[in-house]
């Protein structure tokens, strides 16, 4: 059974008391209180090593006055799921699969949040009507071969509700995946016990795809969190957000990519920072993850690389990033940059 993660962090006065905010900034955050949620685990909390200028987990989880400034080209849903919204919480926009954003909660608020307008506002709830009209719209929709459940994060939900909906799921044949999308393995690892991964058996098979930004995450219980889930046999991916003054570097991406492989994760996705609202501190420009990227793949084994991709504003999906590496010429041949940037040329 697990319960509602302990939020021991979710006030402006819980991050000062705890000296993790300076007294003016948590005057500047007071006026904006209840613009966006904040919340950080003990299990965050223990992994924080200094303040935000100088550590990756202080920066994402502790809230900052930076979020107040909003630049014009933000916004509220930054990768378009509204376009593809087909009932409440459900998004279908490839034909073959469907994002479930089954619960508006999560264990810790990040700062970076791209679905940040939508999190922890009651209204938003799905009632157990809107769930039933989701799955009737899997059922029906044969099409679908992959439930992405997501959120807000599906791990926070209480192990009897997600046995409920695994037994709607078992019971669907066309369904052949059923994905998670979720940071509580390595901001409440204790929820991950060997009985929770137990509930999230079945006979098709469950991917967890574990959300983390950085190496110093990888704490001995998230690693004993992920072992659960792996011991359960469950495929384990990751996804990461490339994040200004958190991990935009090669070094920072290749230690927590190894780090990942290291506990049978295999790292899929590096998105690129979407345009959220007030999250402009974080931005990286495509040109400069390009070079992180290209500096990343002359260092690291390429099964520890994901793929490095940009979710389109608007709804249009996701796209791989990358170097043009291989440019036509107009004589037919083409120019392959290398690694080091040399070019060669080569015709088919
Ligand atoms: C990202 C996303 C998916 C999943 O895409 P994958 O490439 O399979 O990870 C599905 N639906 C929506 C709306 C998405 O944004
Ligand atoms: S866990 Fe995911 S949905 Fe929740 S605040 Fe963080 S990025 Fe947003």
């Amino acid at each position: 059974m697990i319960k509602t993660p302990p939020k021991t962090l979710k006030s402006v006065q819980d991050f000062l008391k705890h000296g993790l905010i300076e007294q003016d900034e948590a005057q500047t955050l007071e006026r904006g209180a209840g613009l966006f949620q904040m919340a950080m685990t003990s299990a965050v909390l223990d992994t924080v090593r200094g303040a935000a200028a100088h550590d990756p987990i202080h920066k994402q989880y502790v809230p900052s006055a930076a979020e107040f400034n909003f630049k014009e080209d933000e916004l509220n849903d930054p990768i378009g799921d509204g376009a593809h919204r087909v009932c409440r919480g459900l998004v279908h926009r490839y034909p073959d699969r469907v994002l479930f954003k089954v619960t508006q909660s999560c264990a810790v608020y990040c700062r970076f949040c791209f679905r940040r307008e939508l999190l922890g506002d009651d209204d938003r709830t799905l009632t157990q009507e809107d769930i039933d009209a989701a799955l009737d719209y899997i059922a029906a929709h044969k099409g679908i071969h992959e439930v992405i459940l997501s959120g807000g994060d599906p791990f926070v939900m209480s192990a009897r509700r997600l046995k409920n909906l695994m037994e709607r799921f078992n019971q669907m044949e066309h369904i052949q995946f059923i994905r998670f999308h979720t940071r509580v393995p390595v901001v409440n690892p204790k929820a991950i016990t060997s009985q929770f991964c137990e509930s999230l058996k079945s006979h098709k098979r469950i991917i967890v795809s574990i959300h983390t930004n950085h190496v110093q995450e990888l704490s001995p219980a998230a690693k004993s969190a992920i072992d659960n889930l792996d011991k359960a046999g469950i495929t384990l991916i990751s996804q990461t957000v490339l994040l200004r003054g958190v991990n935009n570097n090669p070094e920072t991406l290749m230690d927590l990519f190894k780090g990942l492989m290291q506990v049978n994760v295999k790292p899929a996705y590096l998105h690129h920072p979407d345009k959220a609202k007030g999250t402009s501190h974080f931005r990286v420009s495509i040109e400069e993850g390009k070079e992180i990227f290209t500096r990343l793949r002359g260092q690291v084994s390429g099964h520890c690389l994901p793929d490095y991709v940009l979710d389109i504003p608007g709804g249009f999906g996701k796209v791989p990033v990358t170097a043009d590496w291989v440019k036509l010429q107009s004589d037919g041949s083409y120019i392959v940059t290398d690694i080091h940037g040399g070019t060669h040329q080569y015709k088919d």
